[in-house]
């Protein structure tokens, strides 16, 4: 085991500084002596480096305290408007990317279509032309940005932020981060999709008696990815989480990965539209081929749960098997890291919440030990959230590299 490294008297005065900002961040408008009790530190400590980020422009006064008697206490705040992050979803056939201040809060958001991901490099000079053009559109000059982060479906290298494999984009060893960084004035970090979406959703619900959370990004394919405490468990090489390439049905499909039966070739969006495109063939009445007006290759997986709302058999049908293996799947990962909390995100839960109750009876069915204290609930269902945990990443990666112009 390390021992920990003795903090000599400038590193001692930064972790300070930066506890007495993230405290501003999280919990402020906030007094000194409130800061002072919240991080154990003394007040004339407090006093110092709330002068020193008032001469860097980066809080502000709003009043003084309303309650008790004698002199009142200066209430502090972030200057929201001090610095900049960026995020981007890039997602296949969409790109997503929001603004947000110094307090995590959105500025502005905006979405595009884009076309084929090939060329991978002209694709990638499209990307960051769009987010570029965006942030001017803004007005907010480069060197407020503090940095982009950027959400890549896929594998992707830890540290690198090199695409290993991104099946849904048919790429393949592309060094995205490095073609990203080429022309943008401001740092620039890449994270697995599901990943980010994680750090923005348990930020989302977040409360001190929540541990460990297991995101699970349902949608056109299936990740998940696992927070503990507030930090990202990557895994050695940055690829944890790869829920979807679990096996639950040896006799299953071939999935992308080359393995057959993995939860996303049972379960995901796009195992959920390819199941109906074969089952419509036999049954030409079912809703399904009503809604998707007998063109087998449009139908997606919304198709086939507003069938399955309406009552139809064989969409039904698919619909309870892909939640039911869900299920399964879950309670291997529950057994496994035994979280407080489970949240399901992705497309897929945007049809309703019998779905989830699904989900959760065979999950509880399938579990080792059923202690009662695991929450399983539905994500934001903000289609932002993925952009705005890359520009969260982004945000804490500074923050561990203490470079911010604090
Ligand atoms: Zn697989």
């Amino acid at each position: 085991m390390p021992y920990d490294k003795k903090l000599n008297q400038f590193q001692i005065a930064q972790t300070n500084k930066y506890n007495v900002f993230r405290c501003l961040v999280r919990e402020g408008p906030i007094n000194r002596a409130a800061i002072a009790k919240r991080l154990d530190i003394s007040i004339p400590t407090v006093m110092v480096i709330v002068e020193d980020l008032f001469e860097k422009k980066v809080i502000r006064s709003v009043g003084k305290g309303e309650f008790g008697v004698g002199k009142q206490p200066e209430i502090l705040a972030i200057e929201p408007d001090c610095f900049f992050y960026v995020g981007v979803d890039i997602g296949r056939g969409t790109l997503r990317i929001v603004v947000n201040n110094t307090t995590g809060s959105e500025v502005a958001s905006m979405k595009e279509p884009t076309g084929d991901p090939f060329p991978e490099k002209e694709f990638i000079s499209h990307v960051k032309k769009l987010m570029l053009r965006f942030v001017k559109k803004l007005k907010i000059g480069p060197e407020r940005i503090l940095g982009a982060g950027f959400a890549m479906p896929g594998l992707i290298e830890k540290g690198t932020g090199k695409v290993i494999v991104a099946p849904d984009f048919g790429w393949k060893d592309i060094p995205l981060q490095d073609w990203l960084q080429a022309g943008i004035p401001y740092p620039v970090l890449v994270k697995n999709s599901t990943q980010a979406l994680a750090v923005n959703e348990s930020s989302v619900f977040w409360t001190d008696e929540v541990h460990t959370t297991l995101c699970v990004n349902l949608g056109y394919g299936i990740g998940a990815a696992i927070i503990t405490g507030e930090d990202l468990y990557e895994g050695t090489g940055g690829i944890s989480g790869e829920l979807g390439h679990c096996v639950v049905d040896r006799e299953g499909p071939l999935c992308k990965c080359g393995n057959t039966g993995c939860l996303e070739a049972v379960s995901s969006g796009e195992a959920i539209a390819r199941q109906a495109q074969t089952i419509i063939a036999h049954h030409a009445r079912s809703k399904i081929a009503e809604f998707c007006g007998a063109n087998a290759a449009g139908i997606d997986a919304k198709m086939v749960f507003d069938a399955a709302k309406a009552g139809d058999g064989p969409a039904l049908k698919i619909i309870n098997s892909a939640a039911e293996n869900i299920g399964v799947g879950l309670s291997m990962a529950v057994n496994l890291l035994d979280p407080d909390r489970v949240l399901l995100c992705g497309g897929l839960m945007r049809n309703g919440p019998a779905f989830l109750d699904r989900i959760q009876a065979s999950m509880e069915e399938h579990l080792a030990v059923k202690t009662g204290r695991l929450v399983l609930q539905a994500g934001t269902k903000d289609e932002y959230s993925t952009a705005k945990g890359a520009s969260r990443v982004l945000m804490n990666t500074l923050w561990a590299r203490r470079t911010l112009p604090i």
